[in-house]
């Protein structure tokens, strides 16, 4: 009974009988059971030869054309003919429209993947495809399954990064007048730093023992085969991978090194500034004016906007010596970090590394030698990145898209399905625009 209408219509297990075009300019699609296995009781199995009734449903579907189809269903009831059996009449179904199904298999799995895939949120979906919230969140967990219960992709460098989750809530004191925080979550994040894994897993919180719970889901060969992990200046995950990942070496990623030496010099700058002026910066300042251009690396900056930036900063005196100098330990020590992907030897690496910090300590700047002491506690994390390269960049391109993915969504109540609907769009495995054919 295949006419060339089911063929359109492609839904395995029904016939297409009859099209009508409806007042509101629909189409109203009447269907017939084309599939014999229908005929089977639910409970025992046993095919029916008896009808008891007819019935019809209206499953819904997915949209086709503008105005959309409307289904009609017209099926048997059956008498079950097993005596045993405790079933004695059943309606059929089909694998597409299960018995007290309203919508169509195919719908409820393109609602999911909508929500998995396309980045879709699940109230867009549900207005899209006339599905209720809780039809759309449901059918995106049973697609999230994919995701989530595949096995992790094998990874030689994990990133793991935090990320805020919502926003900071804070509460006066109503007898002190102060105001505290009260409400400050965070998410973890762990990634394939090197590879295309994306994504592997978050959890809720920042601490040594979030980490280690996370670590603690995974297999012990997978772990074994970590040999590096990127982290930022974050003496809690250190320590975190110390315990949880004994074998890995720790990398630090040069991007937060950088941001920390150009902390110090806006830290130098203001202070300067207060102490030699008695005031805080004006628009008028030559220090003021340069704050921005400082911050940019010197390779960025040609002869001419070097002159102008410097040349007024260093007529102003003692200003301009001072920043002149913090300036030239944040540039030293981005030459040292410079060295990574250059197969530099120990010996350069360690020249480099004596040059920054003899001029750190000779400079008598406060922020200037805590820089110096910062990069020394951490120098074995420095070194690793200089030796191989791995940064944390591939968390801070997920981290834009987790915040993507929560403004999209205009927040998210529950953290479970933030982390289900993040873990989704990052993960490559499930982005179905990637698979190659
Ligand atoms: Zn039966």
């Amino acid at each position: 009974m295949v006419n060339d209408t089911t063929l359109l219509l492609d839904l395995d297990g029904v016939s297409v009988m009859r099209v009508e075009r409806l007042q509101c300019g629909g189409r109203r699609v009447h269907l017939a059971t084309a599939d014999a296995s229908a005929r089977a009781c639910p409970a025992c199995g046993v095919f029916a030869t008896r009808v008891k009734g007819w019935a019809t449903t209206r499953p819904r579907d997915l949209p086709y054309g503008e105005s959309g189809l409307e289904f009609v269903w017209h099926k048997r009831r059956w008498w079950c003919r097993e005596t045993a059996c405790p079933r004695r009449s059943f309606t059929e179904q089909i694998e597409q429209i299960p018995a007290g199904a309203r919508i169509t298999g195919r719908l409820r799995a393109a609602s999911g993947r909508r929500v998995r895939d396309a980045g879709s949120t699940v109230i867009q979906t549900a207005r899209d495809l006339h599905l209720s919230w809780p039809t759309v969140m449901n059918a995106f967990r049973t697609a999230a399954r994919e995701v989530v219960g595949a096995p992790l992709p094998e990874v030689e460098v994990l990133g793991i990064d935090e990320t805020r989750r919502g926003r900071t809530r804070w509460e006066q004191d109503p007898d002190t007048g102060k105001w505290k925080m009260t409400r400050d979550r965070w998410h973890t994040g762990f990634v394939d730093a090197l590879g295309s894994g994306g994504l592997l897993g978050q959890v809720e919180g920042r601490t040594v023992a979030d980490v280690l719970a996370w670590l603690s889901t995974t297999p012990l060969t997978w772990r074994k085969a970590i040999r590096y992990v990127a982290i930022d200046m974050s003496a809690v995950y250190r320590s975190a991978i110390r315990t949880g990942l004994p074998e890995a070496t720790v990398v630090v990623d040069h991007f937060h090194v950088v941001q920390l030496a150009n902390k110090m010099l806006s830290l130098v700058r203001r202070r300067t500034t207060a102490e030699i002026r008695g005031r805080r910066g004006r628009a008028g300042d030559p220090e003021w004016k340069a704050r921005r251009r400082l911050l940019r690396n010197r390779e960025d900056l040609d002869h001419e906007q070097f002159e102008r930036m410097w040349n007024p900063l260093l007529d102003e005196g003692k200003i301009g010596q001072t920043l002149l100098t913090a300036w030239i330990a944040k540039e030293s020590l981005r030459t040292l970090l410079a060295l990574a992907r250059t197969d530099a030897g120990r010996n350069q690496v360690g020249h480099a590394r004596w040059k920054f910090l003899t001029w750190c300590a000779d400079a008598d700047i406060p922020e200037v030698r805590t820089l110096a002491a910062t990069v020394d506690r951490w120098w074995p994390e420095i070194q690793a990145f200089i030796d191989t390269g791995h940064s944390n960049a591939k968390s801070e391109g997920i981290n834009r898209v987790i915040k993507l993915v929560a403004r999209h969504a205009f927040g998210f109540r529950n953290a479970d399905n933030q982390r289900l609907r993040t873990r989704c769009v990052t993960t490559r495995r499930a982005r179905g625009h990637l698979r190659t054919a």
